[in-house]
């Protein structure tokens, strides 16, 4: 396994993390959730992510059972939670980003991940109706207790984020160390343009979600084996529209065709894709079933064969670069 610092701070991840939307606690039995973490964390991986919103508050639960049972050492690995979203129940106050919610959500994933901190707390949204004075402040609090030690944001704006790292340094507290965004070979905006100051004049570092764009850079859809999947999966139909649409499936069939040449699976081609942009500090992984998980965790070997030529190979076929301004 290869460790990356996590932007600017001393903080060391896994390249390749786990995380466990939508299968903890939900797709997968208690007892596959339990082999996924095993194998990662028997291959290196020292990274567990998660949020008080997946599976309304169970996908801690399991997570903090499994953790339990295995007696890992504290010191090997990271957790995280995310607060915004709320639990099963979503009245006033228990959503969003206010100093209450955000304390409260915070001793509540302690409670359920059975942790005595979080390496990790993201606010997984902005909240358009919350200062991000507040939020900044609340953040800091936990922190300076000891519940928290690393705190961060997801899919929120540039803009948003200095904001944060503003008010963060106008009064001396801790701001946001990273960003949680959404990355993989046909969503790159935030990580390849929008975010690049925040990179370089802040060190802001990245655990980028859906490296796979849910399964389908997998190349399994557009290879006609959609059964038993996610966007299979009751609910998700909003996923699938937008997941397989048209021209993106078009778009991975021409990308199969380029990992059929090299002789990789398309899944470890996609992940390794992600690896290669330095300002990702780990790519957190999906798995619904153990072969994909164990697959997609000898990505690293599949490093050496992104060449520039197969590089500019895969930007021909993608055409996602996003078009930065010339100076
Ligand atoms: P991916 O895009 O990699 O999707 C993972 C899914 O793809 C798996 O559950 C599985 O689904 C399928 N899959 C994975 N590997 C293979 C393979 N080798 N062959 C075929 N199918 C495969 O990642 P996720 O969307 O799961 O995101 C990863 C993590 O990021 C989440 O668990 C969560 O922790 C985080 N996240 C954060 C968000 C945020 O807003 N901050 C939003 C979303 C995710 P199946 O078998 O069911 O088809």
């Amino acid at each position: 396994m290869e460790y990356r610092r996590l932007g600017k701070s001393g903080l060391q991840l896994s390249a390749l993390s786990l995380g466990s939307w939508l299968t903890f606690g939900n797709q997968i039995s208690d007892k596959v959730a339990d082999e996924l973490m095993g194998i990662a964390y028997d291959a290196g991986v020292n990274f567990f992510d998660n949020a008080e919103g997946y599976a309304e508050g169970k996908s801690e639960e399991v997570m903090g059972k499994i953790i339990k049972a295995h007696q890992w050492e504290r010191e090997s690995y990271v957790v995280s939670s995310k607060v915004f979203f709320g639990t099963e129940n979503k009245g006033p106050n228990r959503t969003g980003l206010s100093r209450k919610h955000v304390i409260e959500a915070c001793h509540a994933a302690l409670k359920r991940l059975q942790v005595d901190y979080l390496d990790l707390y993201f606010c997984h949204r902005p909240d358009k109706n919350t200062p991000i004075e507040e939020t900044v402040w609340a953040m800091n609090t936990l922190l300076q207790q000891g519940k928290i030690l690393y705190w961060g944001t997801s899919e929120w704006s540039a803009a948003e984020i200095l904001e944060a790292i503003r008010v963060a340094r106008q009064y001396h507290l801790v701001g946001p160390t990273m960003e949680q965004p959404q990355y993989n070979l046909l969503e790159r905006n935030k990580l390849e343009n929008e975010y690049l100051l925040l990179f370089k004049e802040y060190g802001l570092g990245t655990t980028i979600w859906s490296p796979l764009a849910s399964g389908l850079l997998s190349g399994k859809y557009t290879a006609g084996d959609a059964k038993d999947t996610r966007l299979d999966m009751k609910g998700m139909e909003w996923l699938k529209e937008s997941a397989l649409a048209e021209e993106k499936l078009a778009k991975v069939k021409k990308l199969q065709t380029l990992a059929d040449e090299l002789n990789v699976p398309l899944a470890k081609l996609s992940l390794a894709w992600c690896l290669k942009n330095p300002n990702v500090s780990t790519v957190i992984l999906g798995a619904s079933k153990t072969e994909q998980l164990k697959e997609n965790l000898t990505t690293l070997n599949v490093l050496p064969l992104l060449t520039d030529e197969v590089m500019e190979e895969i930007e021909g076929v993608m055409e996602t670069k996003p078009i930065l301004p010339q100076f």
